[in-house]
């Protein structure tokens, strides 16, 4: 049964780690790209973090006892610790300079249903806040306690509740329970000869019930869709009683209570049981690259194979920025393969005029004649819209490194970059201009801070009717100054992204950071619809309180309290 949760200050339980002597070719490129002058900065040391003292309600913990084990229930400190904050630049940031201003007041280790109808119903009784936490992979501030000493808060652990209930092979269903993580569902599935195929990167240590609670999109999603689309029933302890809806393959009864739930964020109950869509583990698993003389190319070549019927069940699109990073974060070859591998890329710069190119990746998984002829047509509209084969190498260096990127954050974090995501969606009709308008902010944004960046781009999710872009931009920290430098740029690049048409989220969902845009997002009346949910299910708000939908209207643009310009930065 897990408890576990990653180390405190970064990704993973430290085994993972990026090594700079196994792939030297990183350091000395961010370096001279963001102008990072090779100082580093470590974590404080833990001793020097004390946390707020536990506002612990003494009732509430007696009744709690009657029905939980002494050994499910801690107050201790580094346990709460790991339970303070998610995953994002923001959030590690303040782990590793030892602010840590809110933590849960108790964490529990729920076994079963029962187990979390009963945390409900005392917390219910008690006024005690409850904050579902999957694996504390989010970036939004979903599992951070807000609170700030009004009411006791306990953070449920669900990696305790992890089994394979059931599965249905005729139906091609599996019900879950929701605290288990990535590798132990497509472990569990793969040992009877099936899989469910959500792997987000941050699969490693996210959980199905964070996956549900926050629309969380995989790499796969292109043949299996978003998570929203795998649930076909849940079961979710509120405090207004235990929903519970039935796996049929479609219903016509009113709203569909699941995508209700789905993304609810844990503000209407916790999610203690899913039914999902599973298929047959595929027998073939084929991975290529094709380079693209740029962004726009690569992006109708998509269009193309996603309307041709013949889609690849993985494409990830990078831009000429993200392409030259991935070109930099290999592992260290041999002088003889890097000397070939100079002469290749002189060979698509000069003889194909393909200066800065565009690296294109795409799975396809299947049985063996499904694949060929979906190869064969996707290779023709890769090849029509002026891309050139990579081969299959460049799909296996990418399936090797794919769970990587959190670790090469730490380690640039490490160096003293500040780096950060901004994700979104829109329709193709708007895909460019999104894109160029987008990357324009965020390249203005670092300049207008007298810095050097990074910005680059990918697409990893595309439809019918459109597709994600999903942003990464990297600078020098500014010392004493990176909340308001990360607000600045964040704030930027989703005001951006609001205004030229993108969703606020693809699969980030809201937490709290995306809050001071969300009104606006959902509308007026969309928001009565919301609260009225909230209201019905959670009259006290003691479930997940300020996230996702707050009470009180947050005002634009300000994360916790600094402005989007408090570096008083002329943005004329
Ligand atoms: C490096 C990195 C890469 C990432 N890559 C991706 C990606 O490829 N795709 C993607 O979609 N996201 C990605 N994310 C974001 C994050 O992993 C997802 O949001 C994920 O779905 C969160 O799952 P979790 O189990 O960690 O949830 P948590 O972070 O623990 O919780 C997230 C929210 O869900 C709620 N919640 C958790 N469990 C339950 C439950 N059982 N019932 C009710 N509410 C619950 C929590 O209260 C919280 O509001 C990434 C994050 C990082 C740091």
């Amino acid at each position: 049964m897990g408890r576990e949760t990653m180390r405190w200050w970064g990704w993973g339980d430290g085994i993972g780690e990026f090594d700079p002597i196994a792939r030297p070719y990183f350091l000395p490129w961010v370096q001279k790209k963001i102008g990072l002058d090779g100082k580093t900065i470590k974590p404080v040391d833990r001793s020097t973090i004390h946390l707020p003292e536990p506002n612990i309600d003494v009732k509430f913990l007696d009744n709690l006892k009657k029905v939980l084990r002494a050994d499910q229930i801690s107050c201790d400190e580094d346990v709460r610790l790991c339970h303070s904050y998610g995953k994002s630049y923001r959030d590690l940031l303040r782990m590793r300079m030892g602010i840590v201003s809110s933590s849960p007041d108790l964490v529990v280790y729920p076994e079963n249903h029962a187990h979390v109808e009963a945390i409900v119903r005392l917390a219910k009784e008690h006024n005690v806040c409850l904050i579902p936490f999957g694996g504390g992979t989010n970036i939004v501030g979903c599992v951070e306690p807000r609170e700030n000493g009004k009411r006791s808060v306990v953070t449920i652990h669900m990696g305790t509740m992890d089994r394979l209930l059931n599965i249905d092979t005729k139906s091609l269903t599996a019900t879950f329970e929701a605290g288990i993580l990535g590798p132990a569902i497509e472990s569990k599935l793969n040992a009877l000869g099936y899989s469910l195929g959500h792997i987000p990167d941050s699969f490693e240590y996210s959980s199905l019930g964070g996956w549900i609670a926050t629309r969380s999109a995989g790499q796969q999603s292109d043949a299996y869709g978003k998570i929203e689309h795998m649930v076909i029933a849940l079961k979710m302890a509120s405090p207004a009683g235990t929903l519970i809806t039935k796996p049929t393959p479609a219903c016509s009864i009113g709203p569909d209570l699941n995508q209700v739930v789905i993304g609810s964020e844990g503000t209407l109950g916790v999610i203690t049981e899913a039914t999902v869509k599973i298929h047959a583990v595929p027998s073939h698993k084929e991975y290529y690259g094709f380079i693209f003389p740029n962004f726009a190319s690569g992006v109708e070549a998509i269009y193309e194979m996603v309307h041709s019927g013949y889609k690849p069940t993985m494409i990830r699109l990078l831009d000429e920025s993200e392409t030259e990073m991935a070109m930099y974060t290999g592992h260290r070859v041999s002088t003889t393969k890097h000397l070939m591998q100079k002469f290749q890329k002189l060979v698509v710069s000069k003889l194909m005029g393909y200066h800065t190119p565009c690296l294109l990746l795409m799975g396809f998984e299947g049985d063996l004649p499904k694949i060929k002829t979906s190869r064969t047509h996707c290779f023709k509209l890769c090849k029509k819209n002026k891309g050139i084969s990579a081969g299959a190498s460049a799909g296996r260096k990418w399936r090797k490194a794919r769970f990587d990127v959190p670790y090469l954050r730490d380690f640039s974090m490490d160096n003293m970059a500040m780096v950060d995501v901004a994700e979104t969606a829109t329709t193709w009709s708007n895909l460019l201009n999104l894109y160029y308008n987008v990357q324009a902010t965020l390249s203005k944004s670092i300049a207008k801070m007298g810095l050097p960046g990074f910005v680059a781009c990918h697409i990893s999710h595309s439809y019918e009717n459109g597709a994600s872009l999903y942003f990464i931009y990297a600078c020098k920290m500014i010392v004493g100054k990176e909340f308001e430098q990360y607000n600045y740029i964040k704030g930027l690049a989703t005001d951006a992204i609001v205004k030229y048409g993108g969703s606020l989220s693809h699969h980030h969902a809201v937490g709290y950071e995306h809050q001071p845009w969300f009104a606006e997002e959902v509308g007026e009346t969309g928001l009565i619809a919301l609260h009225g949910i909230k209201k019905a299910l959670d009259p006290q708000n003691i479930s997940n309180p300020g996230k996702l939908m707050q009470t009180e209207h947050p005002t634009p643009s300000i994360i916790d309290g600094i402005s989007i310009n408090s570096l008083n930065i002329d943005w004329t």
